[in-house]
């Protein structure tokens, strides 16, 4: 809790609100995952000026400083025990201009306080998307987004938010704004401490042989040391570095987003397998396809899902699903070819596919499947489905081994899961149910998160393909990652926050996940 003195202090460095008493700084303890921390306080500067002397003063004072968007995460990153920083959605933060669309794509300039769902309106409206459609488009902000490398089911023909982040502003540990646009305002510090990292890093072969080893894996883990390793401009370089930073480099200001044409013509096919591996072998059989989507529905979640909603009749077979999204001029030809592709690769639905080509019927299973996380949370009495394991990733063409070894796992722990996921580019939402009332909780989370993260980590895995970094996987980042590269990542850090204020905890940590861990 705040001293009167330090309430003082933040209140003479902005004219937004200051909040420290218990029932006002609530809200701010918890976000989507499993922990809670109460902050000294909760700051919500109104202007550039105000966040920049903000964190001057933090760093002056060994304050730590924790960014918060729309407090969606599900790792625990949005929580901090010194100021948590919430851009308030109004003003400098919340700009959304600069719609600029030629032939190809379009661009726009955005606040970071924005809504992700405010920014797919008004692209929407013009023919345009952000190809990062995240499933928590009305909760969560572009500041967030960037900050976690958030992406959606699109990534699969996409990629995450850093491949459309032509530019980014953002505010240093030290109070310094940085503008990639504008290499006049990139301190010398970063300029060259940036060059001779990236010059250690593309001399280094064993480490440049690891990142090798993990081009292609959709992952939102760690720093984007493939960037500096490819020796990007620091225009470039420094939106991909901020992207997936969870607020540990920079307090990220505003952004210059690209954007595609909307998808045309979209036509979802629905696969019923009886064997949720099957469906796994089935996502590398479709690859041909170049679908824009592959989602994976467990038949355990089916069921789930069943009890609380009506579903669409594609989704009516009692089995484990896939959702393959095809779209283009070539959509509707594709759906002939599935069955063979399927046939050739050995796999058999056990039904044949469900098509639903009408705009509203896509939208409703699209409905479902981003409803699924709020759907299943509580499935039954004293039952959590807790966010522990929720966002692991695998090379596609490993899945099918994954998912078996995955679901020997869960047995031997005896613990049921509900598996969904954006199975085209091998990431799972892993929902393993905890009965939370009976005792040795830590435990039986901690021994199950270590044998699944050491099962994706042989697999050539991620701890996260899409949901970012926090204390709820910064235990599993050395691991993951290795000595080296995470040695890179150390250094990186240390350039930016030499004093290391902005979201400790959130990318390196030596304690266990279950530490602070409350789950509601
Ligand atoms: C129902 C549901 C569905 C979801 N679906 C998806 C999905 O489809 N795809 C996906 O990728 N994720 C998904 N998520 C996870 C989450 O929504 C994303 O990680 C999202 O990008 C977080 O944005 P936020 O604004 O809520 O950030 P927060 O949760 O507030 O913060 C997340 C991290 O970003 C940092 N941060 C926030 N703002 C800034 C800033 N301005 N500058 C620097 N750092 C900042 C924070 O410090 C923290 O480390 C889902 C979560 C839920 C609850």
């Amino acid at each position: 809790m705040a001293t009167p003195s330090l309430i003082d202090k933040l209140r003479q460095l902005t004219q937004g609100r200051v909040l420290m008493k218990p029932e006002e700084v609530q809200p701010y303890t918890r976000d989507m995952s499993i922990y809670q921390m109460m902050p000294q306080a909760v700051v919500m500067p109104e202007r550039g000026e105000e966040a920049l002397r903000l964190l001057e003063f933090a760093t002056a004072e060994g304050l730590s400083v924790t960014p918060r968007g729309g407090g969606s995460g599900t790792a625990g990153a949005a929580l901090g025990e010194g100021l948590v920083v919430v851009l308030p959605d109004a003003g400098d933060w919340a700009q959304l201009d600069g719609f600029v669309a030629d032939g190809t794509g379009a661009r726009l300039d955005v606040g970071a306080s924005i809504r992700h769902s405010k920014v797919q309106a008004l692209l929407r409206e013009q023919g345009f998307f952000l190809p990062a459609d995240v499933s928590s488009a009305g909760i969560s902000c572009i500041g967030g987004n960037i900050a976690t490398r958030a992406s959606g089911p699109h990534a699969l023909r996409y990629g995450a938010i850093d491949r459309f982040l032509e530019r980014v502003q953002f505010i240093t540990a030290a109070g310094e704004t940085v503008d990639s646009g504008d290499l006049s305002t990139v301190p010398e510090r970063l300029v060259f401490g940036l060059a001779d990292l990236c010059a250690r890093l593309r001399a280094d072969r064993p480490a440049l042989k690891q990142l090798k080893a993990r081009a292609g894996l959709k992952s939102a883990s760690g720093y984007d040391l493939a960037a500096l390793a490819e020796g990007l401009p620091l225009e470039r370089l420094l939106p991909r570095l901020l992207a997936g930073s969870v607020g540990t480099l920079g307090l990220v200001t505003g952004a210059t987003l690209r954007a595609e044409p909307l998808e045309r013509d979209r036509v979802a096919v629905l696969l019923a397998f009886e064997h949720l591996a099957d469906a796994g072998r089935a996502v590398m059989a479709l690859q041909p396809l170049n679908a824009s989507a592959i989602e994976i529905v467990s038949r355990e979640t089916v069921r789930t899902l069943r009890q609380g909603t009506e579903l669409p009749a594609t989704m009516g077979a009692d089995a484990h699903l896939l959702l393959v999204e095809l779209s283009g001029e070539e959509g509707q030809g594709q759906i002939a070819r599935i069955s063979d592709l399927l046939a050739a690769a050995g796999c058999r639905p056990i039904q044949p596919p469900s098509v639903a080509d009408g705009e509203e019927e896509i939208k409703t299973l699209w409905g479902v499947r981003s409803r699924i996380l709020w759907m299943i949370r509580n499935p039954s009495p004293g039952y959590r489905a807790l966010a522990v394991v929720n966002d692991v990733g695998v090379p596609p063409a490993q899945l099918a081994g994954f998912i078996n070894d995955v679901q020997q796992i869960f047995d031997e722990h005896a613990v049921e899961a509900l598996i969904y996921g954006h199975a085209g580019d091998g990431n799972l939402h892993l929902r393993p149910l905890f009965d939370v009332t009976a005792p040795g909780l830590n435990d039986r989370i901690r021994r199950l998160a270590d044998e699944v993260y050491g099962a994706v980590f042989r697999y050539g895995g991620t701890a996260t393909a899409e949901h970012g970094m926090g204390p709820l996987r910064a235990p599993y980042l050395r691991q993951e990652w290795g000595d080296s590269l995470y040695g890179y990542m150390k250094e990186l850090k240390e350039l930016f926050d030499p004093q290391g204020i902005l979201n400790p905890g959130a990318l390196f940590t030596e304690g266990p996940l279950t530490d602070r861990m409350q789950p509601f």
